[in-house]
């Protein structure tokens, strides 16, 4: 009868430990941090697990050298977007210019760089680092869904924006459009074959009735028609309504929301 009631008393007390079990995260704005790191990284992700990324984040945010911030940030972005075996790398390049503007950042067409650049001796600030890194390697996320969509038609949409660089004259003294649209695949495939070899291995074909193949469909056919990088300027407007750029400039925005949220 004694141990009877101490088995039931034991039970008793072992219920309000389960309750306990509640998560507690040291970022009140937590449940935020989930829902920008969801759309981010385009998973839905536990409060817990968000909680692990926000941590990661907090520490790469408490680097003090500049060069070790952007290299660590690329690392985690890299893995927490899922390019862990992707051969994409950062390159922080020098950029020393009287005119020279704030910060510049980019990730290349063919996937396998993303360029910020150290203008006159100094990196952007971090919180413009943190929005430019989510936005490039965001650009890799679809970069990789339209690959997984239809890579043929991707590399041609790729040549056919590359093709906006040359003049009717230049197309017309290499054999006209067909001849230079595939001197260009050429040219650009040593470059797309490892992430296309990975994104085979990791993803395969995405199914056509599947949400990702429509929107590796929308990228392909935006990058088709996007404009020239020396445009972005005076097409502004036209830049940032493309699909691609819409995006990755949401994930920016979501990224500078985390960003102060991180502090506490
Ligand atoms: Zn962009």
């Amino acid at each position: 009868m004694v141990i009877g009631c101490s088995i039931f008393a034991w039970v008793k007390l072992r219920k309000p430990d389960k309750a306990q079990e509640v998560f507690n995260s040291e970022f009140k704005n937590i449940e935020n941090i989930r829902k920008n790191l969801s759309e981010i990284f385009e998973k839905d992700l536990s409060t817990k697990e968000a909680d692990e990324l926000a941590k990661n984040y907090k520490k790469i945010c408490e680097i003090k050298d500049d060069n070790e911030y952007a290299e660590k940030l690329f690392e985690q972005l890299k893995k927490d977007y899922g390019f862990k075996n992707s051969h994409i790398k950062l390159s922080i390049e020098n950029f020393n210019s009287a005119n020279a503007p704030d910060w510049t950042a980019s990730h290349t067409d063919l996937g396998y760089l993303v360029r910020i650049s150290r203008i006159n001796g100094k990196l952007a600030d971090r919180e413009s680092l943190f929005d430019s890194l989510f936005h490039e390697l965001k650009h890799h996320k679809q970069f990789e869904t339209a690959i997984a969509t239809d890579k043929s038609a991707f590399e041609d949409a790729l040549a056919h924006k590359k093709l906006k660089e040359y003049t009717k004259k230049q197309i017309n003294s290499n054999g006209g459009e067909e001849a230079v649209i595939n001197w260009l695949k050429e040219q650009s495939r040593p470059y797309l074959q490892p992430e296309f070899d990975r994104i085979e291995r990791e993803i395969g074909q995405l199914p056509k009735d599947s949400p990702r193949y429509k929107k590796g469909l929308e990228y392909i056919n935006a990058k088709r028609n996007y404009i020239q990088e020396s445009e972005i300027v005076t097409r502004n407007k036209e830049y940032k309504n493309n699909i691609l750029e819409v995006e990755a400039y949401r994930a920016g925005e979501l990224a500078k929301e985390i960003f102060g949220w991180l502090k506490g």
